[in-house]
């Protein structure tokens, strides 16, 4: 297992969400530290799960998503703001949009996810998706348009009914007035799909008491400005037909954001092939961790849980092999669900213990807030640097 490479040169770490980003902290923080650098483009590192109450209001932008500056202060990590376009395996060298280049001993390429549009004519110009802060800016725009609109039969479509689009269905149906009718559109026969039975049947009470109109094994065919064409699969025969909307989110599906030019890299469904040490199959010196990666046998779910584990397991992995120690292979935990279902409530399985309501929402609030500031802020708050996020 061990390397060749020179110990002087750092380990880059490319995307800094929640792999990427727990793999520099837990670095950082550990007595054998590397020379590390995190090239990432944007300046706010954001916490998905809270994405919901950021449009809500529930929470504030700093609560969500705090400047990777302020972060990162102290901790003796170089932060570059850009893309990566390259990864050099030969040169082991990784080359920007702005045309920086850096060798590397190790790296980590932690670039998640982007939504995926499934072909479905009609995504890019006429819906929304919700995986961004400007995702969140514009939807806030729709509701209070839709608040302004006299019309009296509005209607908002949520397409996909996995967590993303449940959750967020449920959020829309407290934001908007009366008037306004929320969809939501599964291919599958429930919504929740790989959810855990509790949490799926709080869900089903929670989308009916407010009213939200779940279309169940129907497919989008075409968004177009003012209609979705839909097909449904319920009878034998398929029938199609549309609902009229003044905005379309579109959640359904995700696929690896793994850019162009590492072309040398296997893939399995479009994410990269990595071994029980996280490293990328045939690349000793690259792992790559997240959304962006899965194992050859079995997968493991596409969420935060995984990410942060990772992240962790990636830098004691990285610390043994620069120290010419065998590391431990990666084992992941499941802890369990939480899932968000509209303004004040939650529904959570954890370590098998379920729970729904107000205090589920509580606990979920305080299990995420308190991952943020063992993540993030817990050393920002000692240097009082808290509020320049
Ligand atoms: C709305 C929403 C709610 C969610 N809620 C939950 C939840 O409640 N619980 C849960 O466990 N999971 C949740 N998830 C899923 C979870 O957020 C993802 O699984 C997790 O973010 C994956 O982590 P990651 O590090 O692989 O990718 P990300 O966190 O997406 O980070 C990838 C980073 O890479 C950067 N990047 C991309 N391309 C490049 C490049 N070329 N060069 C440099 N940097 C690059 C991006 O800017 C980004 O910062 C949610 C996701 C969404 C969208």
């Amino acid at each position: 297992m061990a390397s060749n490479c020179s110990n002087f040169d750092p380990v880059v770490v490319i995307g800094g969400g929640f792999a990427g980003l727990t793999t520099v902290l837990a670095l950082s923080q550990s007595l054998q530290r590397p020379p590390i650098i995190l090239i990432e483009p944007s300046p706010r590192f954001v916490f998905f799960p809270f994405l919901y109450e950021l449009l809500s209001e529930e929470l504030s932008l700093w609560q969500v998503a705090p400047s990777y500056k302020s972060v990162l202060k102290g901790r003796g990590v170089l932060l570059i703001q850009d893309y990566v376009e390259r990864i050099d395996v030969k040169a082991k060298k990784v080359l920007t949009a702005s045309g920086l280049s850096f060798n590397y001993s190790y790296v980590v390429l932690a670039t998640g996810s982007v939504p995926n549009c499934l072909g479905v004519p009609g995504i890019r110009e006429n819906a929304f998706t919700f995986h961004s802060l400007e995702d969140v800016d514009r939807l806030k725009k729709t509701i209070n348009e839709l608040k302004d609109c006299q019309e009296e039969k509005k209607s908002l479509v949520v397409v996909g009914g996995g967590a993303t689009g449940v959750e967020l269905a449920c959020k829309l149906a407290d934001l908007v007035d009366a008037n306004t009718q929320i969809h939501l559109i599964e291919s599958g026969k429930h919504a929740l799909p790989y959810g855990k039975k509790f949490n799926q049947r709080n869900l089903q009470k929670a989308l009916g008491k407010r009213h939200v109109e779940i279309h169940l094994e129907t497919r989008v065919l075409k968004i177009g400005s003012n209609k979705v064409l839909c097909v449904s699969y319920k009878n034998q025969e398929p029938k199609t037909f549309s609902l009229a909307h003044k905005g379309v989110v579109w959640t359904a599906g995700t696929t690896a954001n793994i850019p162009n030019l590492f072309k040398e890299f296997p893939l399995k469904r479009g994410r990269i092939l990595i071994n029980k040490y996280l490293q990328i199959i045939g690349f000793k010196d690259a792992f790559a961790l997240g959304d962006a990666a899965c194992c050859a046998k079995g997968s493991w779910p596409l969420n935060a849980q995984v990410a942060i584990q990772q992240g962790k397991s990636a830098a004691k992995i990285l610390i043994a092999l620069r120290a010419g120690k065998i590391p431990k292979q990666f084992h992941f935990f499941d802890y369990g669900e939480m899932i968000s279902l509209g303004v004040g409530h939650a529904t959570i399985k954890l370590l098998g213990f379920p729970l729904s309501g107000t205090f589920a929402f509580l606990i979920r609030r305080l299990i995420y807030r308190a991952k943020i500031q063992r993540l993030l802020l817990v050393s920002l708050l000692l240097r009082g640097s808290f509020l320049d996020t």
